[in-house]
Formats: C-alpha cells, sequence, structure tokens
C-alpha cells in the first residue's frame, strides 16, 4: 500500500522490529522538500552486540545452517517473490528517500528480487563440493561453507539493489547476517526486513541496525563475533574498515568509488555513443558508482559531439522523483549538494566551460543540480580526478590512442571504462590497456549476475556476482579421509 504517512523506521532485531537500546532516533529527510519523513531509531554499539548475540544463536544452534539446501532455497525464493509483488511500494519509498526518479527506481527494485533466485540456483549447484582420490590410501573432500556472522554495510545510492546483491548470496549460502543501511537511505532496508519477517526466516537470521557509521558501523567492523565485512561506500571509508577489520581477522570485500573514462573514437557510433554518454552519467541522478564522468571525444568529432550534448542536457527533464516522466530527482542531501555545486565552481576556476541544464523555478527548494557538462576540461584537474558523484560529466579532448589510455589511466580510480569504436582490434586493445575492473565495448553498463562486479586501484578489493560471492561468503574447508592404512611416523616407542 502507498501512504504519504511512513511509520518510524525500528531496528529489525532476532525477528522483532525494535527501538534503539537507548531510544536515541534521528531524523530522515526527504531530499525532494527537505522535510522529515519519518525518525529513524539510531543503533550503535549495544545494538549492533544484541544483533550479533541473535545472529551468533541462530548460526550456532539455530535449524539455518543444518536444515537441508532445499528447504532453505525455498526461503530464497520466497523473499523473491515477496519483492516481486511489492515492486512498486518499494520503488515509491525508494525514490521519496533517495530522489532517485521512480521510473529508473522501478526497473532496479524488479531487478533485486532477481539477486535471490540467481543465488538459490547458484548454491544448488555449488555447495555439492569436490571429492578427490589422493591414492589408494586417501580421498580428500571440500565442502563449502558458511562463514558464520557477516556484517554488511551499504550507501545511499540504490540502496535496495546494492543491499540485496550481498543480502542474497549471504543468507542462500547459510550465513547469518547483520545490515547496517546508509543513514541517509533507511526506508526500503525496513521494507527489506519486512519482506523477511513475511517470509518467516528463522529468528536471528537476518537482522537489521540503522544508525551513523562511526557508531553502529564502526562496532559493527570490531565486534570480534563478526566473520567478514561486506562494504559498498566511498574509498576513505573503505580504507578504514580495512584498518579497523585487521584487528580482529575479517575477511573484507570492498566496492569503492569510481571515475571512469568513456571513450569515444572518431569511427564510432555517433548516435549511439551520445546515448550512452548522457545515459551513463545523468541517470541515478549522476549518484552511480560505475558512472562515465569522464568523457574522452576524439578531436575530429569533439565540436558535433559538444553540440549535441549540450542539446541533450537542455532538454533532460529536471524535477519530482516520483513523477515518472522525471529524468533527474534532487540530489540525496543538502551536504552532498554542496560538494557537487562546490566541485563546478572549482571546475570554472579550473578553467572549464560550464555549461548546464535547467531546473525548472518551482523546483528550488530541493538539492537540485542542473545537469553539466564541464567542456575544456584537462585529466589533471581536480574535478576529473575527484568523484564528484552528481551529475556532472567532464569533457576532455584526446588525438590519439596512446594518449587516451594514458589519461584514462591516470586516475586513482578503476572502477569502469567504456570505449566506442568500430574497429574490433582497437577496441579489444584498449579495453586490454585500461586500468579498470569493467570494460564496457560499444555498450551502456548493463550488468549480468554471473560476471565479476568490482574495480582494481582505489575503486575497490574483491567482486561480487557470480561465483565470486559464492567464494566470499562461503569457507573451503578439505577433509582428508584415510582409506587404507598409510604410514604414521612412531615417535617415541
Ligand atoms: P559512505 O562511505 O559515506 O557510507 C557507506 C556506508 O558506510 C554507510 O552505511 C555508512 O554509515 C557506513 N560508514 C561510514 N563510516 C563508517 C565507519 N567508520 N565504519 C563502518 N561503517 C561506516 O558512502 P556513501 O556516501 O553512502 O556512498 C557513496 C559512495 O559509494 C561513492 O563513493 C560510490 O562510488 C560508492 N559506491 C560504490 C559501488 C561499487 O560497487 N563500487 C556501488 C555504489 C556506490
Amino acid at each position: 500500500m502507498l501512504s504519504n504517512k511512513i511509520d518510524d523506521t525500528k531496528l529489525y532485531i532476532n525477528g522483532e522490529f525494535v527501538d534503539s537500546i537507548s531510544g536515541n532516533t534521528f531524523e530522515n529527510l526527504n531530499p525532494f522538500t527537505n522535510e522529515t519523513i519519518n525518525r529513524v531509531a539510531a543503533g550503535n554499539r549495544e545494538d549492533i552486540s544484541f544483533a550479533v548475540a541473535a545472529a551468533k544463536e541462530a548460526f550456532r544452534n539455530g535449524p539455518w545452517r543444518t536444515m537441508k539446501i532445499s528447504e532453505r532455497l525455498q526461503y530464497i525464493h520466497r523473499i523473491a517473490e515477496l519483492i516481486d509483488k511489492n515492486v512498486e511500494e518499494i520503488a515509491y519509498l525508494e525514490s521519496l528517500d533517495t530522489g532517485l526518479p521512480i521510473s529508473q527506481t522501478r526497473k532496479m527494485i524488479a531487478r533485486s528480487a532477481e539477486n535471490f533466485r540467481f543465488y538459490a540456483a547458484m548454491v544448488r549447484s555449488r555447495l555439492v563440493g569436490e571429492a578427490y582420490q589422493q591414492d589408494d590410501e586417501f580421498i580428500n573432500y571440500t565442502v563449502y561453507q558458511p562463514l558464520g556472522i557477516v556484517g554488511l554495510i551499504t550507501p545511499w545510492n540504490a540502496p535496495f539493489m546494492l543491499e540485496t546483491w550481498k543480502v542474497a548470496p549471504a543468507l542462500a549460502t547459510g550465513n547469518t547476517v547483520i545490515l547496517k543501511p546508509a543513514e541517509l537511505s533507511p526506508l526500503t532496508a525496513n521494507k527489506l526486513a519486512q519482506i523477511i519477517d513475511e517470509a518467516q526466516l528463522p529468528k536471528g537470521v537476518f537482522n537489521v541496525v540503522h544508525g551513523f557509521g562511526e557508531t553502529a558501523g564502526a562496532a559493527l567492523v570490531a565486534h570480534p563475533d563478526v566473520a567478514a565485512i561486506s562494504f559498498t561506500g566511498e574509498t576513505v571509508t573503505g580504507s578504514l574498515i580495512i584498518k579497523n577489520a585487521a584487528d580482529t581477522m575479517k575477511r573484507v570485500s570492498m566496492e569503492l568509488g569510481g571515475k571512469s573514462p568513456l571513450i569515444i573514437f572518431e569511427d564510432a557510433d555517433f548516435e549511439r555513443a551520445l546515448d550512452a554518454a548522457v545515459w551513463g552519467i545523468f541517470s541515478f541522478n549522476g549518484e552511480r558508482c560505475t558512472a562515465n564522468s569522464r568523457v574522452f571525444l576524439h578531436t575530429s568529432l569533439k565540436e558535433r559531439f559538444v553540440a549535441a550534448l549540450k542539446e541533450r542536457v537542455a532538454n533532460i527533464r529536471v524535477g519530482d522523483p516520483l513523477n515518472a516522466k522525471t529524468q533527474v530527482g534532487p540530489l540525496i542531501h543538502k551536504d552532498h549538494w554542496k560538494k557537487v555545486t562546490d566541485y563546478i565552481a572549482l571546475a570554472q576556476q579550473e578553467g572549464c566551460t560550464v555549461y548546464s541544464g535547467q531546473v525548472p523555478e518551482s523546483f528550488q527548494h530541493g538539492n537540485f543540480v542542473a545537469p553539466t557538462l564541464l567542456l575544456n576540461a584537462k585529466n589533471e584537474m581536480r574535478v576529473c580526478q575527484e568523484e564528484i558523484f552528481g551529475p556532472v560529466m567532464a569533457v576532455i579532448e584526446f588525438e590519439t590512442e596512446e594518449d587516451v589510455i594514458q589519461m584514462a589511466n591516470d586516475v586513482k580510480y578503476g572502477l569502469a571504462g567504456y570505449v566506442w569504436t568500430n574497429d574490433i582490434k582497437r577496441a579489444h586493445r584498449v579495453a586490454q590497456a585500461m586500468e579498470s575492473g569493467m570494460i564496457w565495448i560499444n555498450a551502456q553498463n548493463v550488468r549480468d549476475l554471473r560476471i565479476p562486479f568490482g574495480g582494481m586501484k582505489y575503486s575497490g578489493i574483491g567482486r561480487e556476482g557470480g561465483h565470486y560471492a559464492f567464494e566470499f561468503y562461503t569457507e573451503p574447508k578439505v577433509i582428508h579421509v584415510a582409506i587404507g592404512n598409510h604410514h604414521i611416523p612412531q615417535f617415541g616407542k
């Protein structure tokens, strides 16, 4: 049911929706109006300890780990079905909470159900393990067991989808979970807890602790009973989490920031490259880790391409995220709006020509940034080196393949990359040379759940998706079985 009144958001621990132990709450703001949507229970160290105790009991003594795999996967399928049934409500909550246009959140939420189905299928085939006969005396076999309690820490951009990328493989492989969603976008994590509650997973298997990074997040990272942290967020936060997780020897997965290049060579399909470049930075309000925030144009097409970009940008529909026609909504928060607008001012100081689209007069109350082009940018400028995370495209000219590869790689990040050319050899040559975890050739960013998702350099450690996530959430244990009387040295006899 869609309603204008949103209940306050509680923590979900041991199968119950509860207030924080301290009773503290924080305000959750609507990015479109900057008015309060609701209040959210603010978890801290005590709430994390409570959730970890519940998850530990559920892992050690509950049925989750030991039940038949087929039974566990029925729960996973039930979660997917409930997401399907609730797509419209979840998309509404997501757009209300984040400012992402509803036409985009609808598609994203529908895809989130697939994460559960995908990992149900993968676990069915992968949890069987392998056996090797060493010789006449030994058989060795490997089993993939859940790690135990895993902590999932997620960001505010695309919150529901990114949460399900982690929750689905973590649960399907038999772990118990504590999710710490971003404080700026708590609504759909709460909805996920309601869905999992309705799917009747055993108590304590899935828990959500809302709260701030320095309190709830840090306590989860430091807790000795938590076996692993899967994190998506900013690079500086990721670096801090790695340091803090080291004391308790946790496995970590890091999906971090990006400053991804999109290269358009002179022989590219002009119109398709234009569509992809515009979509890739202005969809999801530009608050997208894989956004093509640096667009490299070959000198021969620069003038024509920039003219076409300007025309597109001038016509992008900026507005109410709940209006199905809106293409760019307000940014998540006033502080983030300031960060993005400060970068646009910096671009001017650094020598760019700034060209912006329109924010309608009536929407001046939200955190809107007009779709913006930073023209005549140079790769070494700060606006081309630092993640802006808004609807801002830097446009950089290049002459040779060699130069553009160098510029594309001259950045600390290495998440995504896009190459547009009809020369098949060049396409592969450039893709191989680019320092990014994921490259798309003549394509926009499409996600296949089987492939590894993630970055290199400052964009992350490890990969999500496919068997990469399966391996992250499981421990391969080898069991050596003597089937003959192999020689055992006798000491002291
Ligand atoms: P953020 O790092 O500020 O916060 C992410 C999460 O970390 C939040 O839940 C926050 O509460 C928590 N956190 C903050 N400090 C913490 C601490 N000390 N200990 C434990 N947890 C802590 O990131 P954000 O602003 O929410 O998200 C935007 C960033 O995420 C961008 O840099 C974007 O590129 C990145 N991102 C990356 C991917 C990817 O797959 N590589 C996907 C989406 C977003």
